[in-house]
């Protein structure tokens, strides 16, 4: 509240579905928060009342027809308050428009004070018992992948992994999953995003799963890469960067490092390596109510971690594919040695972590890490 007071408002007007989550419990799709001298009341429609009052217990609870954020500043304007602010950068035209309109003509100028991710920033620090939920659902989410590495076979389709992985994840309880589940196999790996597909898993190649699971509210984000049938040197190498680089990052986690300093830690290894324009991505963010929330953990962030900040450490290296021939990672030695063309691929390693004091405490330690040739 006082940073939206310096904006020279006496009120704050939230209606992000997650921050009206953090702020009051209310898990309705529909809501609004307006907090007023330190009191938070809670706007929504009929269809919610009952939920509200029993989830948002600390809350006055308001039940109307009309949209959640209309009610809110129609109240506030009739307590007097002339300034409110509000998230510009979470409210769409549409809906400020219909704000200013239920407001009285003498009351509407001046009245909505822009502010930007002020409830983000609160989110950004996890107490207790949000670390307790997330380390839930990372813990969760470690089970689940070591159920799945047995349906990672080549008579299966990348649909049907995620399938599979995210029909143990209901069975588990968890309320849905964080994002859609990326399962990228073969040259598909080689896509940073790749959704789960029609493909089948290839006889020889890498499957990258990247998945997340909500439990209780908050997200879990992971992703493992593993072999399948025998690989090439080349691409034995670039996993070990990937990890190397993913480690170095994990270990220059610590509350007072600025977030570039964490990404140069993985991008460091990567350069070195020669697949620094391999990695194209930023090597993590903010995880809590929502997949992606602040920080961002990327080249040129001077934002600086806090103790309580839960954050993903995701580093990468994508290759296009190329010819020649490969060779098996186990060397001349084994006569079996893989020849073939350089096919593309790609290898992604993340992990969820808390920033502490002293370091960092990996949430998906569970999980193995290492080379794995299934
Ligand atoms: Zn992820
Ligand atoms: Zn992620």
């Amino acid at each position: 509240m006082r940073a939206a007071q310096a904006t020279g408002a006496t009120a704050l007007l939230v209606t992000h579905g997650p921050d009206v989550r953090y702020l009051s419990g209310f898990t309705g799709s529909s809501g609004a928060i307006a907090l007023l001298g330190g009191r938070a009341t809670l706007f929504t429609d009929g269809r919610y009342a009952e939920q509200a009052r029993a989830e948002a217990a600390g809350a006055r609870v308001v039940i109307d027809k009309r949209p959640p954020g209309v009610q809110a500043v129609e109240w506030l304007a009739s307590c007097g308050v002339t300034r409110c602010a509000f998230d510009a950068g979470l409210t769409t035209v549409a809906e400020l428009e219909a704000m200013k309109r239920a407001l009285p003509g003498l009351v509407r100028r001046g009245f909505f004070q822009p502010t930007d991710g002020l409830v983000a920033r609160l989110r950004q620090i996890k107490d207790e018992d949000e670390v307790v939920r997330l380390r839930r659902a990372a813990a969760l989410g470690c089970e689940l992948f070591a159920t799945v590495l047995e349906y990672l076979t080549s008579s299966a389709t990348e649909t049907q992994v995620a399938a599979q992985l995210e029909f143990m994840a209901r069975l588990a309880g968890v309320e849905g999953m964080s994002f859609e589940t990326i399962v990228a196999s073969g040259e598909r790996s080689a896509l940073p995003h790749g959704r789960a597909t029609s493909a089948r898993l290839p006889a020889q190649g890498f499957v990258t799963l990247d998945f997340g699971v909500v439990l209780d509210g908050y997200c879990s984000d992971m992703t493992r890469t593993v072999h399948l049938g025998r690989a090439t040197e080349r691409e034995w190498e670039v996993y070990h960067s990937v990890l190397e680089a993913q480690q170095a990052a994990i270990a220059a986690v610590a509350a007072g490092v600025r977030c570039a300093d964490v990404d140069e830690a993985a991008r460091s290894v990567l350069r070195s390596a020669g697949l620094e324009k391999e990695f194209a991505h930023s090597t993590g963010h903010g995880v809590g109510l929502e997949i992606h929330e602040g920080p961002r953990v990327a080249a040129g962030q001077q934002q600086i971690l806090e103790p309580g900040m839960v954050i993903t450490i995701e580093p990468g290296a994508y290759l296009a594919g190329a010819a020649g021939s490969g060779r098996s990672h186990e060397g001349r030695s084994r006569s079996r040695g893989v020849q073939r063309a350089t096919k593309g691929f790609g290898v992604r390693i993340e992990d969820m972590v808390l920033v502490t004091s002293s370091g960092c405490e990996v949430l998906t330690a569970a999980s193995p890490k290492d080379w794995t040739e299934l």
